[in-house]
């Protein structure tokens, strides 16, 4: 089944349209953390970053770079948090890859989260080696 954003790229739902080109489409969030808070999302069916191809990174970097900058122009704020959740558990909703572009108009303003330190060196040299291992 079609989720909400590939209806909105189809345009069986419509959208406050920011930006688009052939791959990129970017559009106001409907229930926005701020006013202003936009969302870039590939045109292809990419679920999460996960299914991203990496040769297809560069044309979605490229827009986030162009709507973060016309975001923070046309907000008047001095300040963008750019966030992408990728799977259920690091709170995504909607299955189709996007990034949150969110105008912060004072400190403070966007609640940093909860942070977890290591229990110490060792187990801090552990993860940078498994995560390091994973990349080939
Ligand atoms: P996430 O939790 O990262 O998957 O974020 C999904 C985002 O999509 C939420 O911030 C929603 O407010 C937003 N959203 C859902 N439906 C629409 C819609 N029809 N138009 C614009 N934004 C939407």
């Amino acid at each position: 089944m079609e989720n909400i954003f590939q209806k909105i790229i189809s345009g069986e739902i419509p959208s406050h349209k920011v930006y688009e080109n052939d791959y990129v489409l970017a559009f106001l969030d409907i229930n926005p953390v701020n006013k202003g808070h936009a969302l870039v999302i590939p045109k292809k069916e990419v679920k999460d970053i996960y299914e991203l191809e990496e040769k297809e990174a560069g044309e979605l970097m490229k827009a986030i770079v162009i709507v973060s900058n016309a975001v923070k122009a046309g907000s008047g704020a001095p300040a963008i948090n750019i966030v992408s959740n990728n799977g259920a558990e690091a709170g995504q909703e909607v299955f189709h890859l996007h990034f949150h572009i969110v105008p912060s108009y004072k400190k403070g303003e966007i609640q940093a989260s909860v942070h977890h330190p290591y229990d110490g060196e060792d187990e801090m040299k552990s993860f940078a080696e498994k995560i390091k291992n994973a990349i080939n």
